[in-house]
């Protein structure tokens, strides 16, 4: 089995430091972030500068300024600290695709398959550091664990000097914790520590050493996950980001008509991007609701399908559906659809599957062409093959929101031989047009 490799990196100090990053004057400085402006409010950071002074987090801003009168005292800027992160994070979705935002300041990136050893993660890890100070700021530094398990690579950022990043293997963990107390371990407060010393553990290594056995009869499963933690057996794993429990697209429309046409292509879009985001999770939905906006006021409605889908058309129909029902007056001015209750794709066989899909190699609930369309848009840019209700929809109708993503232009060799390897080609199905994108 492949080796795994988890890199844990935590930001220190991190608001008081983007504080000083962004204001030179604030550097070397004692700096405290405070909640609110006010003698009693509470300090939510401090600087290194500020700690040395024994003003930590939660010290009052009052008492920060007892300890040191030139302590500068900030209010907090939640936007400053977001747009930081979202640079920071972005240089490590570089680096892994399986990536776990921990908080504000802290991520777990799973390397295993993009590294082949601890030594090419460490790299990595140098890079990032390297990376963080030349392109985010050279005032922000980072302590980083990396490690065969989640639960050790935190534990060794948290215990790295800061700024500097430990690396713990079989063969360095015995060491690295012995001597050390109970409490330096994530997940252990003063209430369990109290509970290890009762059993005679008084630091990480007899923890780590003590039978299992034991520590699960004190403590049942908890005392198998302190065991487990620290011999190395993973329990958890990267935890990306779990699938939603609904997804949508909305669209401010330019165009104020009654072009029913124009609607309906509107509303098609929408519904592709909406199943298309569901094929991509593997995930079908239970419900569907339309809302819009008009000129005299909005409505809405949503409904239950008799089974879980994941087919835009099948949103589509049902979007119109509602939309022909509700509408009762006024000039259209926005629509938004969304699936609720989503499941992972069943792979039953539905008695009302349709059996054209058979004919082109996909189980009926395989979403067989619906994916391999995903696929060719995806590779070719958005909607180089679109469902013929979209078709003459300008570009930017019901655009994504980010336009991060590449506009390419058809080229049509491309496609017949993308098309060809999905065996339909000369055969397009009902309702699917190829339509041309304007580069
Ligand atoms: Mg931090």
């Amino acid at each position: 089995m492949q080796q795994r490799i988890i890199l844990h990196l935590d930001v220190n100090s991190y608001f008081a430091s983007v504080e000083q990053q962004a204001n030179p004057f604030y550097r070397g400085k004692p700096l405290g972030v405070a909640a609110t402006m006010t003698p009693y409010g509470c300090l939510i950071a401090t600087s290194k500068e500020a700690k040395a002074k024994g003003i930590v987090t939660g010290v009052r801003v009052k008492d920060g300024l007892a300890l040191d009168p030139n302590l500068i005292v900030v209010e907090v800027d939640p936007p400053k600290y977001r747009s930081t992160t979202e640079k920071i994070f972005s240089i490590l979705a570089e680096y892994s695709e399986d990536i776990e935002t921990y908080s504000i300041d802290e991520a777990f990136v799973n390397l295993t398959g993009f590294v082949r050893s601890f030594d090419e993660a460490v790299k990595v890890g140098r890079i990032i550091k390297q990376r963080i100070f030349e392109e985010v700021g050279e005032w922000l530094t980072c302590s980083m664990g990396i490690a065969q398990t989640r639960w050790l690579a935190k534990f060794a950022s948290d215990t790295a000097p800061k700024g500097e990043l430990v690396v713990l293997t079989r063969d360095n963990l015995d060491d690295y914790v012995r001597g050390r107390e109970l409490t330096e371990a994530w997940g252990i407060a003063e209430r369990m520590e109290a509970r290890l010393l009762d059993l005679g553990i008084s630091n990480l290594w007899e923890l780590k050493h003590y039978p299992v056995t034991n520590l699960m009869e004190a403590f049942g499963i908890k005392g198998y996950e302190l065991w487990a933690n620290l011999n190395g057996v993973e329990l958890s794993g990267v935890q990306t980001p779990r699938p939603p429990k609904s997804v949508g697209h909305s669209h401010v429309l330019r165009r104020r008509t009654m072009d029913r046409r124009f609607h309906e292509a509107v509303l098609m879009k929408l519904c592709e991007k909406t199943g298309r985001r569901l094929r991509g999770l593997d995930m079908e939905a239970g419900g569907f609701w339309l809302g819009f906006g008009t000129t005299l006021g909005g409505g809405g409605d949503s409904i239950r399908f008799p089974n879980r889908t994941a087919d835009s058309q099948m949103l589509f129909k049902t979007a119109v559906d509602i939309f022909r029902q509700q509408h009762k007056a006024g000039v259209p001015t926005h629509f938004a659809v969304g699936c609720f209750d989503l499941a992972p794709v069943s792979r039953q066989l539905s008695l009302f599957a349709n059996p054209r899909a058979m004919r082109y190699g996909a189980g009926p609930k395989d979403y067989g062409l619906a994916k391999a369309l995903d696929e060719i848009n995806d590779k070719y840019g958005e909607y180089v093959v679109a469902p013929g209700a979209m078709f003459g929809l300008a570009k930017h109708h019901a655009d994504d929101r980010i336009g991060f993503r590449k506009t390419v232009s058809w080229d049509v060799a491309a496609l017949d031989k993308a098309l060809m390897g999905k065996g339909w080609v000369g055969a397009e199905p009902d309702g699917v047009e190829v339509v041309r994108e304007e580069a």
